[in-house]
């Protein structure tokens, strides 16, 4: 803390030098509560000073770093894994535009268990999109949910099982070369066939590896993360829902100390009980908040044909649900309704939440230039109220542009 004051000072006492294309924002700093100015240009964050009080109406908002989401499917009715390949430019910056107003300045579009040509057609222009200047850097690369996962009902979840397949490293290199080398992630299943030496493969070409929608043992799960499979895909779904109490994948993924998890915190996918049990496990250090969110999200609630003609009900409440078999059928949450909800269920600190949904997966996917308020960082900034475990965003910083003001 005194270093950090010291530093404070030394920052201050540059402050008479800032040049005129300075601009900054001042709340309440998500770490300690305290009124701060950050100043920030040319996209990067230059300073944060503390200041003695905040302005009246300023006195209840927080600043933290932009969320960043791990696991995104679609929003807005738009999807990233649409069968038919209605997948466009525009859908793309209409799912940006909508995160941003929700306080999320990064996040990895995930294409789920698809049909070849559909992956290379929505990786293709994904990656024209993701240098696209209008996304202002907020799409750094892709998530691969699939299709290398477990055949098997209840582990598969909603991939269909058509399009499901053992690993091949000449199908997934042509899958890498289309979005530009920027898949980021690969969830797959330990168990099936070629999957080990698969999960090499992808550490030496430097892309993590999830596991996730598996059946995997003890033994195949601590093989994966002594390969590199260093994080599980939202734990605790993507599982059957008859397991055996003592052999299942739940026990290995949450008591090997180098595995992260992610998980989905919308208030349906996972039981409070659950959510508490595995923030204990694993401590805010080795939790990544994630959405999964689907298109559905941010739609009104009501019915809605799914991609093959079945009826998805999107509930008042929130949930998506499949109602011809009675389960869920992916998430309509945003990730900031995430950051409420690990409060209100495990009584973390606002701290805490942000670490998880933004200063986490930033380091766990290498993305050393946001995650946090430091000089030298990208100016991915978010303004926001909590009230009753809700974020309330007032305004959004993407690179240092303001991509969204509440009072517009
Ligand atoms: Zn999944």
């Amino acid at each position: 803390m005194r270093l950090f004051k010291f530093f404070l000072s030394l920052v201050f006492s540059a402050n008479c030098l800032l040049s005129f294309s300075q601009q900054s924002i001042e709340g309440l700093l998500y770490l300690d509560h305290t009124p701060v100015r950050v100043e920030f240009e040319d996209g990067r964050i230059t300073g944060i000073f503390r200041i003695e009080e905040l302005p009246e109406e300023y006195d209840n908002i927080y600043v933290a770093p932009g969320l960043i989401d791990n696991q995104v499917n679609g929003y807005m009715g738009v999807s990233f894994v649409d069968t038919g390949g209605e997948l466009s430019e525009e859908g793309i910056h209409t799912i940006t535009s909508a995160f941003w107003a929700e306080g999320i300045t990064t996040y990895m579009p995930t294409l789920t268990t698809n049909d070849h040509d559909i992956f290379i057609k929505n990786f293709a222009l994904l990656n024209r999109v993701k240098n696209d200047e209008s996304t202002r850097g907020s799409i750094p690369g892709f998530h691969l949910e699939g299709p290398y996962i477990s055949p098997e009902d209840g582990y598969r979840g909603a991939h269909p099982l058509k399009h499901v397949r053992e690993p091949d490293w000449d199908e997934f290199m042509e899958l890498y070369d289309a979005s530009g080398g920027n898949i980021m992630q690969v969830t797959l299943a330990p168990e099936i066939d070629g999957a080990m030496d698969f999960i090499s493969r992808c550490r030496e070409t430097g892309i993590e590896v999830g596991l996730g929608h598996h059946g995997g043992s003890a033994e195949q799960i601590t093989e994966a993360i002594d390969r590199g499979a260093l994080i599980a895909t939202h734990l605790g779904n993507g599982l059957a829902n008859t397991i055996n109490r003592h052999r299942n994948p739940l026990w290995p993924q949450l008591s090997d100390d180098r595995m992260f998890i992610s998980i989905i915190c919308d208030g349906f996918h996972l039981l409070p009980e659950q959510i508490r049990v595995f923030y204990r496990a694993k401590g805010k250090e080795r939790i990544i908040i994630t959405s999964d969110v689907s298109h559905y999200g941010g739609l009104a609630p009501g019915y809605y044909l799914n991609a093959i003609g079945d009826t998805i009900q999107l509930t008042s409440e929130g949930a998506v649900v499949y109602p011809a078999q009675n389960v869920l059928s992916g998430s309509a949450a945003p990730l900031s309704q995430g950051v409420g909800h690990v409060m209100r269920v495990t009584g973390c600190d606002l701290a805490s939440a942000i670490q998880m949904a933004s200063t986490n997966p930033a380091r766990f996917y290498g993305l050393s230039d946001r995650g946090e308020i430091k000089p030298g960082m990208r100016a991915d900034l978010i303004l926001f109220k909590m009230e009753d475990f809700e974020m309330d965003v007032i305004k959004t910083i993407a690179a240092g542009e303001v991509v969204y003001d509440s009072s517009e």
